[in-house]
């Protein structure tokens, strides 16, 4: 099929764009790469009367390690966070996560703000996102504002972005020193969407677990941090990590669908918890025993 009818706008400026957004109203769609925006359209699951086309904003083309973080404009392409070694040192676990997200030519169009904005619960980017506290930079015609992850996915493909605001960039924050990290998904296939995913950051001081944070994908209509899992790991020896991956699950009650039913998903949620800590611990250069 082919999309509905839209009209079609291509500003050069982040300023344009956000008042091109604010005329069209609720009927206008941001288009970054369309990776996501463009199947949705052809299927006439998204039928936006207006599209505003960002690919042609250069300000928004940037990444910077700064300040505690890693900055990225909204127009910077998945592979390209994936190729840089800027990125890799400042926050190496979404460098990790690049390799889970489709395949090469999805990420040669699609951008780290699409999938964020986009907000698939079984997405990888917004689970990272949500793991390592980072948050995202929008603007509208009342100026900008910071959406802390914890307080931008709502539901699926649901966000605390107003239908006239634009992503302007996303930040993560820089890897701490003598931390480890992981990504542990189940797919069907490689690059499939998750039917469970977990994403793990964490520190050992003095032989104990410091500062873990845990977030899982693929198994709630939004990611969710496991925060009762992190409570238990706190301060704790490895010995803790079957415990916790049981609390990081206890709660969950995934949709069964065509890759798995309830049992099934929470059962591998649990799986992909226990190893992304195990090698976040290996990563630390300490391994679980
Ligand atoms: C075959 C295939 C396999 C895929 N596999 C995976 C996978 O395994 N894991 C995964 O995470 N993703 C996967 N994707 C999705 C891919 O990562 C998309 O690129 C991403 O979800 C959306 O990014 P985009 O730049 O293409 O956004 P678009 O498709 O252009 O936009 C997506 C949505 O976000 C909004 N939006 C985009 N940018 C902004 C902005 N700056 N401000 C406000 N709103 C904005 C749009 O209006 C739209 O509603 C796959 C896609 C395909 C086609």
């Amino acid at each position: 099929m082919k999309p509905a009818p839209f009209v079609y706008y291509r500003p050069t400026t982040a300023d344009e764009a956000v008042h091109m957004l604010a005329e069209a109203g609720e009927d206008a769609h941001v288009l970054a790469g369309g990776q996501s925006l463009i199947p949705m359209m052809n299927f006439r699951l998204a039928q936006p009367g207006h599209l505003v086309d960002i690919n042609f904003i250069d300000e928004l083309d940037y990444m910077r390690a700064e300040d505690g973080w890693l900055a990225v404009g909204a127009r910077v392409r998945q592979v390209a966070l994936e190729r840089s070694d800027q990125a890799a040192g400042a926050a190496p676990l979404v460098t990790e996560a690049m390799h889970y997200v489709g395949h090469p030519p999805v990420r040669h169009r699609g951008t780290i703000a699409g999938s964020i904005a986009h907000a698939d619960p079984a997405a990888e980017l917004p689970a990272v996102l949500l793991a390592l506290g980072g948050d995202v930079l929008v603007r509208g015609l009342q100026g900008e504002r910071r959406i802390p992850a914890g307080e931008l996915f709502q539901g699926p493909l649901m966000t605390a972005i107003g239908p006239d605001e634009l992503v302007t960039e996303v930040r993560f924050p820089r890897s701490p020193a003598h931390s480890g990290h992981a990504l542990v998904e189940v797919t069907r296939r490689h690059a499939d969407f998750a039917v469970a995913g977990a994403v793990v950051q964490l520190r050992l001081a003095d032989g104990a677990i410091e500062d873990v944070r845990i977030a899982l994908f693929g198994v709630a209509g939004t990611p969710v941090r496991a925060t009762e899992a992190e409570r238990l790991l706190q301060g704790a020896s490895e010995e803790r990590l079957r415990e916790a991956s049981d609390a990081a699950v206890a709660d969950l009650e995934p949709s069964p669908d065509m890759h798995g039913g309830t049992d099934y998903r929470r059962r591998a949620a649990k799986a992909c918890v226990q190893r992304a800590l195990e090698r976040a611990l290996e990563g630390t250069g300490r391994g679980a025993s």
